[in-house]
């Protein structure tokens, strides 16, 4: 008697283990969101995907003109890093090549259009990685080079260090016979209305007699609008080999001698042949702590992630929960792209798997 009591008692435990439980939980699981993923041309298997920096565009915010200027800015960027790639050149050249072409323009936050600092200048950084051997290049705090990018790459191939600054950095490229420009060439209207107006709010911020802000409290300097149009590629070319880069003049009103993520390794530009390539564009500072662009090709590397769920933890959950804002475009060597922000917009272009041109802007 006392035995088919235990025994009833054991397959009642089992059946609730194997058959309630189980059906119980299934029951409450949220559904998974699904993760489209987005892939390069497979045949040659070569890949191109840039960004134009992250921010607050809403729908309607930009003129149609303006919109318009964007989106042909960024087709003729992704072009011509597509068809450097197309024509055998190297993922290196191909970033290079387009981030050159937003460093001209002065819709983006580089080169010519670049934010100016608290005191009035431009101070522009930029860095460059080869996902082949992890060599990288990396500039800041320049005021003459009217292409940092090629500076990083200098730096990169040309001397025995990763990063150089300020006017070391501008003798060397004077040296490399790299292209110097007087000051005044970086100016543009837009920009230094856009440095009085942020001055503005923070006069009547300071008037309301506001506390010291720690960096977890915004002041307005730094509220997002007041940066974006930082450009970034990553591009895998046909020997197999990824390759990021990352080019900006900062934030507006940022204070002398402040140095972003952009040229900082790990932060905000990543290769690793062996995971990724990427580079980011955002609230710098946390991108810096959180060292974003590396936490995305070590959670390939350490949790076997998919580049897109990688993408998306680093900045849906870790960016967002600190309180940073931005986003990054990464590829793999498989030519898989990921897209990732958690700003209201951000602007970006890849090449499909069909060949074709992709431009997007808003969330
Ligand atoms: N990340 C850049 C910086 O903090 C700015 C940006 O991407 O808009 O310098």
């Amino acid at each position: 008697m006392r035995m088919r009591c235990f025994r009833d008692i054991v397959v009642g435990l089992l059946i609730a283990a194997f058959v309630v439980f189980p059906i119980g939980s299934f029951g409450q699981k949220a559904p998974k969101p699904e993760i489209i993923q987005l892939q390069s041309p497979q045949n040659p298997r070569i890949g191109f995907i840039i960004h134009g920096g992250a921010g607050v565009i809403r729908k309607g915010s930009l003129s149609p003109e303006r919109e318009k200027a964007y989106r042909d800015k960024l087709t003729e960027v992704v072009t011509a890093g597509y068809k450097a790639l197309q024509d055998g050149k190297s993922s290196l050249d191909a970033v290079e090549i387009a981030i050159r072409i937003m460093e001209d323009d002065p819709l983006f936050n580089a080169g010519k259009g670049a934010v100016f600092t608290a005191d009035g200048k431009n101070e522009l950084d930029a860095s460059i990685m080869n996902g082949k051997d992890l060599s990288a290049g990396a500039v800041a705090g320049l005021h003459h080079v009217k292409n940092p990018i090629t500076l990083a790459r200098a730096v990169m191939e040309k001397s025995p260090h990763v990063m150089m600054v300020g006017d070391g950095a501008e003798k060397f490229a004077k040296e490399q016979g790299i292209e110097l420009v007087d000051e005044k060439y970086f100016f543009t209207q837009s920009r230094w209305d856009a440095l009085q107006r942020v001055k503005k709010e923070e006069e009547a911020k300071k008037k309301k007699d506001a506390p010291k802000p720690s960096y977890a409290e915004v002041p307005a300097s730094r509220e997002p609008q007041n940066r974006f149009g930082t450009v970034g590629a990553v591009a895998l070319d046909k020997y197999g080999n990824i390759a990021a880069g990352t080019s900006t003049g900062g934030m507006t009103n940022k204070m002398y001698g402040r140095v972003g993520d952009t040229p900082i390794i790990g932060a905000g530009t990543y290769a690793n042949n062996a995971t990724c390539g990427v580079s980011g564009t955002g609230w710098g500072e946390y991108f810096i702590r959180l060292g974003v662009a590396r936490d995305i090709s070590s959670l390939m590397e350490y949790r076997a992630m998919p580049i897109q769920a990688a993408a998306n933890l680093v900045i849906h959950t870790k960016l967002q929960n600190a309180g940073g804002d931005g986003g990054v475009i990464a590829m793999d060597k498989f030519g898989n792209m990921a897209i990732s922000f958690n700003s209201e917009g951000m602007y970006r272009a890849y090449i499909d798997k069909d060949g074709k041109p992709v431009v997007e802007i808003y969330k």
